[in-house]
């Protein structure tokens, strides 16, 4: 054992795989929990799409909490691991009719709708089934947060949601709609956000759209804030739980609620990312012109964010407490950015010794594609080690 992983155990296991912890995943769901028991109202629904591995969903949803779905197959998934239909709320810039119906079929919660357009097809859908269908309208803030440009998407030229000016429109459109139920307002304004500021912005945002909703006499059952809170990739250890505290106290304490509202999270990183490493085993250790490269097993295909956002994972050789070399981490894809990291500290590396990518729970198995014809990684709770 080094570290908090189980060497011995990794060792007959055929790499790259993910790993999860998950004592550190329970304790994480108890401070949520705990956290939200302060504050009336609060409800969290786990983004799904964070991670989905089948074991995951199903500790989470026994936790609970509702689901976050963006696509019938998050439906399916969610379904299949136990959280009830009543607890799952869909969102989705393009919703295909299946994935509408099969909303509709099961009784979810709530559509987060995001135009007109889709909420024309969703009173057409759920008036052939004689049933009625929640929605909520996903608004376009219009609020930036200080995060990588492709993970922002609460700022007016993003694609997602329904432009401020357009929300009464909107609301009085539905209401001439028969099979449509208004429940609420839906926001997400990014990932990865640290800056509590942010958030504080959005809840100004709200603040001000409910002032002008109060004037028409629009009644709002709920407010959905999305998810977006951050987590330490440079301190995996120090910091392994998010500062739950500080992200809900900053919506208790700015955001105005009317009587009878709830608050919806929908919180996806912040609550798995750190109980997932992916391992990676040592092929070969190449001297090149100015550098050395440690060339591991596990590539982009398994774990993408490096290639796509320049994402920093803090890797560690766990095999391994020889003295530091300097490497650049790379893996087997025919891609020059199948790269996981640069000019990094690590102890001394041999063929077969393991890597560890941490903070990888969030956005890694689940975004893992077979191109290379690679098979993809499987995920290994500490549980079943
Ligand atoms: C991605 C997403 C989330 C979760 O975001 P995190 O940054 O992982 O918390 C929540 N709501 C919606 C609508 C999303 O698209």
């Amino acid at each position: 054992m080094k570290g908090i992983f189980p060497i011995d155990k990794f060792k007959t296991l055929a790499t790259p795989f993910y790993y999860y912890d998950t004592a550190l995943l329970r304790d994480t769901l108890r401070i949520i929990s705990e956290q939200l028991a302060k504050h009336e109202g609060f409800i969290m629904h786990y983004a799904v799409k964070a991670n989905a591995n089948p074991k995951i969903l199903g500790i989470i949803a026994q936790a609970g909490f509702g689901a976050d779905c963006v696509s019938g197959g998050e439906i399916r998934a969610a379904l299949n691991a136990g959280f009830p239909a009543s607890k799952i709320v869909y969102a989705g810039v393009g919703k295909s009719d299946w994935e509408i119906n099969l909303g509709l079929d099961n009784d979810i919660f709530c559509f987060n709708v995001e135009s007109i357009p889709e909420l024309e097809i969703i009173n057409e859908l759920a008036g052939e089934k004689g049933k009625k269908a929640n929605v909520a309208f996903r608004i376009n803030p219009d609020v930036g947060a200080h995060t990588h440009a492709n993970i922002t998407t609460g700022l007016a030229e993003n694609k997602f949601g329904i432009a401020l000016g357009d929300i009464e429109n909107v609301i009085e459109e539905a209401s001439k709609m028969e099979n449509i139920v208004f429940k609420g307002l839906h926001f997400h304004i990014g990932s990865q956000i640290l800056d509590m500021g942010d958030f504080e912005a959005l809840c100004n945002r709200i603040n001000d759209i409910q002032n002008f909703m109060d004037k028409r006499h629009v009644k709002i059952e709920n407010i959905n804030v999305g998810g977006g809170l951050g987590v330490s990739y440079d301190h995996p250890n120090r910091q392994p739980v998010p500062d739950f505290a500080a992200y809900f106290d900053t919506y208790a304490n700015h955001l105005h609620l009317r009587q009878g509202q709830s608050v919806h999270f929908e919180l996806g990183r912040a609550v798995v990312a750190q109980m997932g490493s992916l391992i990676t085993k040592t092929l070969y250790v190449k001297q090149g012109t100015h550098k050395k490269f440690c060339i591991v097993d596990g590539g982009m295909t398994d774990l993408i964010r490096p290639a796509l956002y320049h994402a920093f994972h803090k890797i560690e050789n766990i095999s391994s407490d020889e003295e530091n070399e300097t490497y650049d981490v790379v893996g087997p894809i025919c891609e020059s950015s199948d790269v996981f990291a640069k000019a990094i500290d690590l102890n001394k590396c041999y063929r077969g010794d393991l890597i560890a990518l941490r903070s990888a729970g969030a956005y890694g198995e689940i975004m893992a594609s077979g191109y290379n014809c690679r098979p993809l990684p499987k995920g290994y709770t500490s549980d079943e080690l």
